[in-house]
């Protein structure tokens, strides 16, 4: 017997057909004789939609509201999925993040997890009940509104659950049957990795590649919980993240991720002085705005520019608040650019070799592109390209890194 946490996506339960096969995939697990909790997503399309109104009605909403609005996606799956399991004579019960409760801190929109009682939880599982989770709800620490953990939370839901329940595997059901080397709708030669290593799936998810959330992959590292990607359509064996001792051949790039969620902020001509950067970035915090890559000239007559990068959904919030800041620090323009993409060559091998950048410049000179902005880690290399070559660089990429596989 094993306890699992079984998480599906948005596509997974996109209409009832599906969610009816949700049901039959969770029934074989407890007929085999686990305890099985399961995490859901809103159905797919449908937490794009609820964003979009708060949006339209205005750019600037208030957060809190912003998660009362997005926060219903996920009530209505938990609700369809324990029906549907419950007409397959699986006893199951769904569960509001407030309910179990998921306790976050009051980060609206983008709430960490604090902590997750899960006894009731468990008294129910070893009952022979099946709990149906929200994923990306919580409830903040006054327990009084609900929060929600940030776009893709659920796979954090599910992976914090996870840990709360002390589960042997959270199994991450999606649309794609594994982690690739890179995403396989740009690059149908991409292969799946049976393997990869928390960290450069950390950088990975990061960097875009969309299987997990950023969020829950540290989690996962952190807690050690064994995560598999699988696919809720086929039966295949999936990707897992694992530890990175357990891979025996480190390969030097592991994968190719991209982004277009990021726009690229410049500020002109900002005085080059101590504290201005502090200040910066100060009122970006202080907004939530979390920033990415972050590049700074060596200055010039007195003044330097600065660009970085910050995420779409953020953009409206970062020019309100360094707009408010502007006589303060006296730079001489603001300049947005949501028209970038972020491209990534990742691999733990990066460590303990040299020239691994080098082949991307080459690479991604060859195709007449141009680099706009470029960052580094350990175990990774991130350019900033016009979002229009985007495929053009991935699949680039892919092919100067051997990592192309059989055709067909
Ligand atoms: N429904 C939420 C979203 O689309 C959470 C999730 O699916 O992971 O961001
Ligand atoms: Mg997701």
């Amino acid at each position: 017997m094993a306890r699992i946490v079984m998480k599906f996506g948005g596509t997974s339960v996109a209409d009832l057909d599906r969610i009816r096969t949700v049901a039959g995939r969770v029934k074989r697990e407890v007929e085999a004789g686990n305890q099985v909790a399961v995490v859901v997503s809103a159905m797919a399309g449908a937490t794009n939609q609820l964003v979009r109104w708060c949006q339209d009605l205005s750019p600037l909403h208030d957060a809190r509201e912003y998660d009362t609005v997005v926060a219903t996606g996920e009530q209505v799956t938990i609700g369809l999925l324990a029906i549907a399991l419950q007409a397959v004579g699986v006893e199951a019960r769904s569960w509001q993040g407030w309910q179990v409760p998921i306790l976050t801190d009051s980060a609206h929109g983008k709430a960490r997890v604090e902590g997750i009682d899960g006894s009731e939880l468990v008294r129910r599982m070893e009952a022979g009940q099946v709990p149906v989770v929200a994923g990306f709800q919580g409830v903040e620490p006054e327990r009084n509104r609900v929060t929600t953990l940030g776009r893709g939370g659920s796979d954090l839901s599910a992976v914090a659950l996870a840990a709360a329940l002390k589960a042997d595997r959270c199994d991450i059901y999606t649309d794609v049957d594994g982690i690739y080397t890179t995403d396989p709708r740009i690059v149908p030669r991409a292969r799946k990795l049976e393997r990869v290593s928390y960290e450069e799936m950390l950088e990975l998810a990061s960097v875009g590649a969309k299987v997990l959330q950023t969020r829950s992959v540290e989690l996962a590292m952190k807690q050690r919980v064994r995560v598999q990607v699988l696919s809720s359509f086929e039966d295949k064996p999936g990707s897992l993240v694992v530890d990175e001792d357990e891979i025996v051949e480190q390969p030097l790039v592991s994968g190719i991720a991209y982004s277009r969620d990021d726009a690229k902020v410049t500020l002109r001509r900002v005085p080059d002085r101590p504290g201005v950067a502090a200040r910066v970035f100060d009122a970006l915090a202080g907004a939530n705005v979390n920033v990415d890559m972050i590049v700074q000239n060596v200055g010039a007559d007195g003044t330097t520019d600065m660009t970085f990068t910050v995420g779409k959904a953020d953009l409206a919030r970062a020019q309100d608040v360094l707009g408010r800041v502007r006589e303060e620090l006296g730079y001489e323009a603001l300049l947005a650019d949501p028209e970038v993409a972020k491209i990534s060559v990742v691999g733990i091998g990066m460590r303990s070799h040299a020239g691994v950048a080098t082949t991307m410049f080459r690479a991604l000179a060859e195709k007449g592109i141009n680099i706009q902005v470029i960052s580094t880690s350990e175990i990774k290399v991130s350019v900033l390209v016009g979002a229009e070559y985007t495929e053009l660089a991935v699949r680039a990429l892919h092919t100067a890194y051997g990592l192309d596989g059989p055709a067909g």
